[in-house]
């Protein structure tokens, strides 16, 4: 093959035409996805498998454009879950703003790799700026900065990493980063609520620290972590000669939105000298909102802030942000290679971001965020969080008025968690079997999406509202198809009663 024929697959000055013929093309597919009239094709998994077994056997035959884009319809597109449909309500999946897709779209095509400063230039200042904001959002004071991550899983790793490493650093005299874990680190303890996200237990596993490094404290029956039982778990750790390290609230639980109350556990953290994290990847960016600015009230004290774009902010994925209170912590992720980042370069009057990441190679995934703040009025955003909240207290009031189902809180973000309750006294293993059958007959039909989770126990069902486009009519055509899909439950329950 000689180069001219070689060329045009890259994108360079001779095939610009080429590459808009070729999006042009895609975006008519993805148009077509985007028409559809539900959030889910229903089509079983092993339909899907079999879609996949007729195309693997001939995947060594490269396609045309229009044919391996007709492939992929039928193999993906016609399946693809819709996360913008308003019947889509299950997970913590965001309808996504169209000038965060042309930001996206801008540093794919462009592969600017934000590491150092000789392959990423501007757009440096760019994810910085985005930083900067994000620091102002909750009030951190001037020593503080971030760095964009992949998520929040990410960015609860970097706060434990730095929690643990300053710990050993400053009351051990024990560098990590040069020598290792010590046997200390085994009595390290890590405090979070009982309906914290589950990245805190596998990071301290990830960390050398294990599951058994994390003390769940209790929460109230807003779910949300009483601070007496913190302390008192404190107390009980350092009685048995372990090492309270640091405390992980929750601004924004992932199954109940509730927000710890950060003013008095970051007391208790800092009266016994923790490194005081904030995870806010579902709730953070609601500290722009006027509903929910209060509860961010000792945000501005944390060591560390999780916050994740991609969940509340209508950004395609991946858009998540660490913060640092005082940026010096990043020296524990710090590294100077010599062909990338040589140690000169540290007192340069540029950046290079890769001081401040766990990831060599990163996206540029800051520049959604710039496209979205340049273009999208802040009162906009506002009112769509809000929104969003008020259709969780919405989808509230209309399954406590159907009278069949078991509310477990009232909404304090946008999830709300309940089960159908069967008419006749069931046990716990029928509710379960129940609900599991709304949850899964609901999905498969591609009608509506919807969650589900534990609670005790105790499985339940769960709707996650993020989309400003989902209505008051949407959720009660939803309510209306969860009731038709438990009364079907409950009448193949009497069919089998009876046939016995
Ligand atoms: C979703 C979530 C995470 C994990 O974030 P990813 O972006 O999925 O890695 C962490 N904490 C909380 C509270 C979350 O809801």
């Amino acid at each position: 093959m000689n180069i001219s024929t070689l060329s045009p697959a890259f994108l360079d000055s001779t095939s610009k035409d080429k590459f808009a013929e070729s999006i042009g093309q895609a975006l008519t597919e993805i148009s077509r996805f985007f028409d559809k009239d539900q959030f889910y094709s229903g089509a079983s998994v092993s339909q899907l498998k079999q879609q996949m077994q007729t195309i693997v056997g001939k995947l060594d035959q490269p396609l045309n454009l229009e044919d391996t884009l007709s492939e992929l319809k039928e193999l993906y597109l016609d399946h693809a879950i819709a996360f913008h449909h308003p019947d889509y309500i299950a997970h913590l999946n965001c309808p996504v703003l169209i000038p965060a897709l042309v930001g996206d779209f801008i540093a794919s095509s462009l592969n600017t790799a934000v590491e150092t400063w000789d392959q990423s230039t501007s757009a440096t200042l760019i994810e910085q700026e985005m930083i900067n904001w994000t620091c102002r959002l909750f009030g951190l004071p001037q020593t503080a900065d971030g760095v964009f991550t992949s998520g929040g899983t990410q960015s609860n790793f970097m706060g434990l990493l730095m929690a643990r490493d300053d710990y050993a650093f400053k009351h051990l005299g024990v560098n990590i980063k040069q020598e290792g874990l010590t046997p200390d680190v085994s009595r390290f303890r890590v405090f979070c609520s009982d309906k914290a996200h589950f990245s805190v237990k596998k990071n301290a596993a990830l960390l050398g620290m294990g599951y058994n490094s994390v003390v769940v404290v209790e929460t109230d029956e807003r779910f949300k972590m009483k601070p007496e039982a913190l302390q008192a778990a404190i107390r009980k750790e350092k009685q048995q000669g372990n090492l309270p390290i640091a405390v992980f609230a929750t601004a924004g639980t992932t199954d109940f939105g509730s927000f710890d109350p950060l003013n008095e556990i970051c007391a208790v953290a800092k009266a016994n000298d923790m490194w005081f994290h904030v995870d806010g990847a579902y709730g953070g960016c609601f500290a722009l909102t006027h509903t929910h600015k209060h509860l961010f009230d000792g945000a501005q004290y944390a060591d560390s802030i999780t916050i994740d774009f991609h969940k509340t902010l209508f950004q395609p994925v991946c858009s998540s942000a660490f913060l640092v209170a005082n940026q010096q912590n990043f020296r524990y992720v710090s590294h100077y290679a010599d062909y990338l980042n040589p140690i000169e370069t540290k007192e340069a009057d540029f950046q290079n971001l890769i001081v401040k990441s766990v990831q060599t190679t990163r996206r540029f995934d800051a520049l959604k965020l710039w496209f979205t703040l340049r273009m999208v009025d802040e009162t906009d955003l506002i009112y769509y969080l809000e929104t969003v909240h008020r259709r969780a207290i919405d989808a509230y009031e209309l399954l406590q008025a159907q009278g069949c189902f078991e509310l477990v809180h009232e909404p304090e973000l946008s999830t709300v968690v309940f089960r159908y309750q069967l008419p006749n006294e069931a046990t716990n293993a029928q509710l379960d079997e129940a609900n599991l059958y709304i949850k899964n007959t609901l999905f498969n039909s591609g009608l509506a999406s919807i969650a589900s989770t534990r609670l005790n126990g105790n499985i339940y069902l769960k709707f996650t509202l993020l989309n400003p486009n989902t209505t008051v009519t949407h959720l009660q055509h939803i309510i209306e198809l969860v009731v038709t899909k438990a009364a079907e439950y409950a009448n193949s329950q009497e069919l089998i009663v009876r046939s016995r």
